[in-house]
C-alpha cells in the first residue's frame, strides 16, 4: 500500500477552508508549510474524482468571496518511501499549559502530559488550530485536577467540576478522529470517556491510539451523537458549523446539569448561527474564542 502526497500551493486566507474540504474527502493528515499545504491520500482512492473535487474548490471559494487561485500536483509514494518524510513532517508540538502531542517514535518532554497520536489514518495530528483549541479549552474546564505549574495561575472553579472531583466525570468526543481529545480527557483524569465517529477508519485510528497511550477506559463508538447512551459532564464537538446545528439537540440531551460543551470548527462569521441553535435546544453561551478565521465557543446547560 502507498499514499497520494499533494501539495497544494494557496494563500493562507482560503487555508482553513481548504484543511475543512481536504478532511471532509478523506485525507488523512495535512501538514502546513507557510507557502505550501501537504497533503495525504491512501492508495486506492479514486484519484480522479480526487483530483476533480480539489480542483472544483476553487468555486467554493469564489462562493466564499476568497481568492480562488491556487495550484497543486501530487505524487504516488511507495510504502517504502513513505515512513521517512512523513517522520520528518510530524513533529511533536506543545499545546495548551500541559500536554504535548507527539508521534510514536518520538521521546516525551517529562515535564508535560503526553498525547501520543498516529498521524496515519484520521484528522486530528494536533497541528491543526481547532484541536489545539479544543485542548486548551478541555484543559482550562478541568483543571482543578491538574498539579499546578509554576507561573501558570490557576483558573476559577470549572463549571462542570461542581461538586465532585474530575475522576468521578465524564467527557464525550463527538467525530474523535485520531481519538486526541478523547486521550487528553482521559489523560486529565476524566473517569468514564467516549468518543463516536461515522467514519470507521478513525474509530480504528482512535482505538489503537486509545491503546497506544495505555489507556484501557476510552471507549471508541462507530456512529452519531445517538448513538451514544447517556449524559456526560463535558461534550468536545470539533466539527462544522453545519454538524454542530444539525446535533445541537443531541448535545444538549447528552450534556449533565452544569456540564460544559466545547464547540470548535466554525469558521468566523459562523458563530452566531451556531449559537443560537445551542441556545435553542437550551444550551447558554459561556465564552469564544478566536483563533484567526476559526472559532471556538464553550457552552453549558
Ligand atoms: N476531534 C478531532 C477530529 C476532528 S475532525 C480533533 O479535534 O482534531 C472531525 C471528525 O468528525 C472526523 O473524523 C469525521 O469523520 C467526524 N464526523 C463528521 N461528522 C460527524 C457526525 N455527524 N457524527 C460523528 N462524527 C462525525
Amino acid at each position: 500500500m502507498g499514499y497520494y502526497e499533494f501539495t497544494i500551493r494557496i494563500p493562507a486566507p482560503s487555508r482553513d477552508a481548504l484543511f475543512n474540504r481536504l478532511s471532509e474527502l478523506g485525507c488523512l493528515g495535512i501538514t502546513d508549510h507557510g507557502d505550501k499545504v501537504i497533503a495525504y491520500f491512501k492508495d486506492g482512492i479514486d484519484i480522479a474524482g480526487l483530483r476533480d473535487e480539489i480542483g472544483s474548490f476553487r468555486q467554493v471559494l469564489r462562493d466564499a468571496g476568497l481568492d480562488p487561485d491556487f495550484s497543486f500536483d501530487y505524487f504516488y509514494l511507495s510504502e517504502r518511501d513513505w515512513n521517512e518524510p512523513w517522520k520528518k513532517r510530524f513533529i511533536p508540538i506543545d499545546v495548551g499549559e500541559h500536554f504535548s502531542i507527539l508521534p510514536p517514535w518520538a521521546s516525551p518532554d517529562p515535564t508535560r502530559i503526553p498525547l501520543i497520536i498516529d498521524p496515519g489514518m484520521a484528522f486530528g495530528t494536533g497541528h491543526h488550530e481547532t484541536t489545539g483549541a479544543c485542548l486548551s479549552l478541555i484543559e482550562k474546564y478541568s483543571t482543578a485536577a491538574l498539579p499546578p505549574r509554576e507561573g501558570v495561575t490557576p483558573p476559577s472553579p470549572p463549571l462542570n467540576l461542581r461538586g465532585g472531583g474530575v475522576g468521578s466525570q465524564s467527557f464525550l468526543d463527538v467525530g474523535t478522529g485520531t481519538g486526541i481529545l478523547a486521550i487528553a480527557a482521559s489523560r486529565l483524569g476524566f473517569g468514564h470517556v467516549v468518543g463516536v465517529d461515522i467514519d470507521p477508519l478513525a474509530v480504528d485510528a482512535a482505538k489503537r491510539n486509545a491503546e497506544r497511550n495505555q489507556l484501557t477506559d476510552i471507549t471508541i463508538v462507530e456512529g452519531r451523537i445517538d448513538s451514544v447512551e447517556g449524559s456526560f459532564s463535558m461534550i468536545a464537538a470539533n466539527l462544522m458549523s453545519e454538524i454542530l446545528i444539525r446535533i445541537a439537540g443531541g448535545i444538549a440531551a447528552h450534556l449533565k446539569r452544569h456540564g460544559v460543551a466545547i464547540l470548535s470548527g466554525m469558521l468566523v462569521g459562523q458563530e452566531d448561527d451556531v449559537l443560537k441553535a445551542m441556545l435553542k435546544a437550551g444550551l447558554e453561551e459561556v465564552e469564544r474564542r478566536y483563533d484567526g478565521r476559526w472559532v471556538s465557543a464553550v457552552v453549558s446547560h
